[in-house]
């Protein structure tokens, strides 16, 4: 028995010694397969990652992560908004435009709030549906999330309220640690709008615990004061307003 063991390779005809060592050669070892399997990885993990910076909307392979919409035309709970028209933004502070309407009313408040000793700043206004992109698909690669998590506390490209030109994150000035945190709704800069803003036409999108389903956002208002504005907000006003 200890014979089969111990035979010297010798005794093993050339044809058979040969064997093992080239059917090794022709099948890669779990550690070359492991090693390609990871260098796959990380390639496609790469293509993923630019595709989320640069590539035209609805070709990447992250839109195509996104669920269909639901029955009443939301995606993950966000209603689908049209892009203002670009005629119709005005510029409110560099970089920040709004819909003319809703401009002008936030700086007529703006300007109400600072005799009150408030300072109104503007934090986000409109956004594009690239910009929106971005800012959606970033974050959710960045902190692994599923669209579905994302979607809590962003809108989907194409379901931005920003998109309209209509919408706006404000900040207390003079709290700018607080800015887009849940806790801005400590700040005078949100006691004064939930007393005023209603007065410019201006609503809280997102309150605490609404029906929408959308995380509480304190700095995000929208312009409810023309009959356009009201058409496009319909759906959620409807949706958030207690019958
Ligand atoms: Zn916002």
């Amino acid at each position: 028995m200890a014979k089969a063991t111990t035979t010297p390779l010798d005794e093993i005809p050339v044809a058979r010694r040969l064997t093992p060592s080239v059917r090794q050669q022709q099948q890669p070892s779990p550690l070359t397969l492991l090693v390609l399997l990871a260098s796959a990885m990380v390639a496609g993990m790469v293509v993923f990652l630019r595709s989320t910076q640069h590539m035209p909307t609805g070709l990447d392979p992250l839109t195509e992560l996104m669920p269909p919409p639901e029955a009443d035309g939301r995606l993950l709970r966000h209603f689908a908004y049209p892009m203002a028209h670009e005629t119709d933004l005005v510029e409110v502070v560099t970089g920040y435009r709004l819909h003319g309407d809703a401009a002008a009313a936030f700086l007529a408040m703006q300007k109400d709030a600072a005799d009150d000793g408030v300072q109104l700043s503007l934090l986000s206004a409109f956004r594009d549906r690239e910009t929106q992109h971005d800012l959606f698909f970033s974050v959710m690669v960045e902190r692994g999330q599923r669209p579905a998590e994302r979607a809590k506390v962003s809108a989907p490209p194409g379901y931005s309220e920003h998109h309209t030109g209509y919408a706006l994150d404000v900040g207390d000035a003079r709290r700018p640690e607080l800015d887009l945190e849940e806790a801005f709704d400590q700040s005078a800069a949100f006691a004064w709008l939930q007393q005023h803003a209603a007065r410019y036409h201006f609503r809280l999108s997102f309150p605490a615990d609404n029906p929408q389903g959308v995380a509480y956002e304190p700095w995000h208002w929208r312009w409810e004061g023309s009959s356009h504005a009201l058409e496009l907000f319909e759906q959620a006003h409807r949706l958030n307003t207690p019958s």
